[in-house]
């Protein structure tokens, strides 16, 4: 197979003419296929049935301090919750707070308090003329619709192999003090499966902030997420990295067990210093008496410690492992031999990031929607939904079915194809 670029013009037309007649054909079959949904898939969710038998009636579901979790109380989470959230992050329990069912949330709800009342007694950020934010790019769209709704600008940082470019973090953080916070997904990145490495963590721990509230907003979402049991990330403990560097209350680090579970009826949680932690103390008591302990409960006595979480996530990516491994294979043999698109295969995490030819995204985007298969909207992983080079595409491959999966793929392949083509003819 030769590369599109080095394809003469009658080439193309031909290779052009053979795309269109198999992506006629493809439309006429009226698809309706999915790759955009970064969701379990309902065998994935099969997994978790039995938490829903771990307590009975007979439960007198009492924590081990005694607590009644039946009843209102204990706002920051029953201790056992605690150890097993820490467990999963790798920090001490008493730097954890348990919340509710989505971490997401906590995330809003630090924007927000931080805009209303200010980090530690600093000035509230909606007070401020202006307030901005890094955001490692590609990234996560709903982490960026948070800043955007605050109307906090929003600076884009290219991602490196290693984590966000620390050059520019460092640039941007210890020299302008408008600079608040930065979004990180340290490990399985969504949506490039990146893991931030050791020296990456350090100079993040090391970062010389110009504004006295400049917080890292550590979305460790993906801290069990292994596909492999033979290459599986570790990065720093960022709590202890900071807490070394003398930056013991730079960080505020989320988790859930909402890609472990079920997704909207996990536990998430909060880790970060003492300060910290009596800081957002002071405003959660006024929010809540408190969350869902029976669910936090329900969670410890499934899986006991970590090692049950471990050998649960062994299953969930014995489901999802083949997913990805067809889907690039598929990718492999298709586009990689053409020169006309790019990715990094992931080990951990829900996606597959592709990076097209510059000025085709949004066109193959398009094509699949038109033969029946619905992917990421471009640009989404980008703050304001503005993807410059027009290039990069999120691929969701876990909750199709393998069968729904290699058909979608199919299409993509096709119509990746297609609008390449037509670029390399321009
Ligand atoms: N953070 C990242 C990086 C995610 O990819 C997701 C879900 O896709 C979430 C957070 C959502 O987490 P939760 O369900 O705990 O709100």
């Amino acid at each position: 197979m030769k590369k599109y670029q080095e394809m003469t013009k009658a080439e193309l037309l031909q290779e052009k003419q053979q795309l269109e007649a198999e992506y006629k054909k493809i439309k006429e079959i009226g698809l309706q296929l999915n790759m955009a949904r970064g969701k379990p898939s309902s065998e994935q969710l099969d997994l978790s049935m039995d938490l829903l038998n771990v307590l009975t009636k007979d439960d007198i579901l009492k924590a081990e301090d005694g607590t009644d979790c039946r009843n209102y109380g204990i706002m920051d989470g029953i201790e056992e919750a605690k150890e097993l959230m820490a467990e999963v992050v790798g920090c001490k329990k008493e730097n954890v707070i348990v919340y509710g069912n989505s971490s997401l949330n906590i995330m809003y709800d630090q924007v927000a308090r931080a805009e209303i009342f200010g980090i530690c007694g600093n000035t509230p950020w909606s007070k401020l003329d202006k307030v901005k934010f890094l955001c490692p790019v590609p990234g996560y769209d709903r982490h960026f619709k948070i800043t955007q709704t605050f109307g906090i600008e929003m600076i884009n940082i290219p991602m490196t192999s290693e984590g966000p470019d620390m050059d520019l973090v460092e640039k941007y953080v210890n020299n302008d003090e408008r600079v608040k916070g930065i979004w990180c997904v340290p490990k399985y990145s969504n949506p490039q499966g990146v893991v931030y490495s050791d020296e990456t963590v350090r100079r993040f721990a090391n970062l010389k902030p110009a504004a006295k509230d400049f917080r890292i907003f550590w979305d460790n979402a993906y801290a069990v997420h292994h596909l492999y049991e033979d290459n599986q990330a570790e990065i720093l403990n960022i709590l202890d990295e900071c807490a070394k560097a003398g930056n013991p209350d730079m960080v505020y680090q989320f988790c859930s067990t909402s890609k472990v579970t079920f997704p909207g009826a996990g536990i998430a949680a909060l880790s970060s210093s003492e300060e910290n932690l009596k800081d957002i103390k002071s405003k959660l008591t006024v929010q809540t008496i408190g969350h869902d302990k029976i669910n936090q409960l329900r969670h410890v006595k499934y899986f006991k410690n970590i090692d049950g979480i471990k050998a649960h996530m062994k299953k969930q990516a014995d489901i999802i492992r083949p997913k990805f491994e067809m889907l690039i294979d598929m990718l492999n043999e298709e586009i990689k031999p053409l020169g006309i698109g790019n990715w990094v295969d992931p080990v951990g995490g829900y996606f597959v990031c592709f990076e097209s030819l510059e000025g085709c995204a949004k066109e193959i985007i398009g094509k699949c929607k038109e033969a029946g298969v619905t992917m990421t909207g471009a640009g989404a992983p980008f703050p304001y939904g503005k993807d410059e080079k027009d290039s990069t595409i999120r691929i969701a491959p876990t909750y199709p079915s393998m069968d729904e999966l290699k058909k979608a793929t199919e299409v993509f392949i096709t119509c990746t194809k297609l609008v390449s083509v037509n670029k390399c003819l321009e």
